[in-house]
């Protein structure tokens, strides 16, 4: 049984007062009643790991960051490496988002180095995959999801598969209020964990497969029942108290 997990992606977004506020009305939330057979946790900018530290310890609600590099400590000016973030007690690292892939020209060789720094200092790494909307009318989606799970698994040993997490993340669906359906993220849900068992079946029930893009309360309960649907990676709506607690509780 894979326990739900419901992972706010803050992006470059924030400020030390409306960080207090958003993770204070959370963790009442959560508290109070909000779906406690769910996991929550937050991805933060980086200067704000100390704020979550501080304020999140000890709550049910985990934080991590939004990227790594890829080299341990050294000259790499501007860079953060994962044994810093895990100084922090990061419990999660997001690597491969789609934004980084399409700013920063990440590549999937090289997404699949951060995940295994991210996993070396005993983090979990939530590997985003997806397609644009090019590759999905093309009908590419399957292949190119595959190729960039498929870079991650290649580079890991068989018995870290069982540490991942996966998010599906369309890319066409991120912050535009489209939303894969449900019916189509079950389809690539599927196919992923399928690779995943080729790595490693004995890992691959217990992986959470999450998707992302513009979840809100609305569709979150007729994604998240989704079989393969296991949580969902949320940008916009994790930055609304009321919104990321209404997802958690859908989930
Ligand atoms: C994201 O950036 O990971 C994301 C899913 O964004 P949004 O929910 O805003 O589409």
């Amino acid at each position: 049984m894979r326990t739900k997990l419901i992972v706010g992606n803050w992006k470059m977004n924030g400020s030390r007062s409306a960080n207090a506020a958003l993770l204070a009305d959370i963790v009442a939330g959560i508290c109070a009643g909000n779906a406690k057979a769910a996991e929550a946790a937050v991805c933060v900018p980086a200067p704000y790991l100390q704020q979550c530290q501080d304020a999140l310890a000890g709550t049910p609600v985990g934080w991590g960051a939004q990227d790594v590099s890829m080299h341990a400590c050294g000259a790499y000016t501007g860079e953060i490496c994962a044994s810093m973030l895990a100084e922090f007690d990061c419990r999660y690292v997001i690597v491969g988002h789609s934004e980084r892939r399409a700013y920063h020209r990440e590549d999937s060789e090289l997404v699949a180095r951060k995940a295994q720094a991210v996993l070396a200092d005993g983090m979990v790494p939530i590997v985003c995959v997806g397609e644009t909307l090019a590759q999905r009318e093309a009908g590419e989606t399957l292949q190119v999801v595959g190729g960039q799970l498929g870079a991650v698994l290649e580079l890991l040993a068989p018995e870290q598969v069982a540490r991942l997490v996966v998010a599906y993340e369309p890319v066409w669906a991120i912050g535009t209020g489209k939303n894969a359906t449900p019916e189509m993220a079950q389809e690539v849900h599927a196919q992923l964990r399928a690779q995943l068992a080729a790595r490693n079946a004995d890992a691959a029930p217990g992986v959470r497969i999450l998707y992302g893009g513009s979840m809100k309360p609305e569709n979150a309960r007729e994604l998240l029942g989704q079989p393969d649907i296991d949580g969902g990676l949320i940008g916009g709506a994790a930055l609304k108290a009321q919104d990321f607690l209404a997802i958690i509780d859908a989930a």
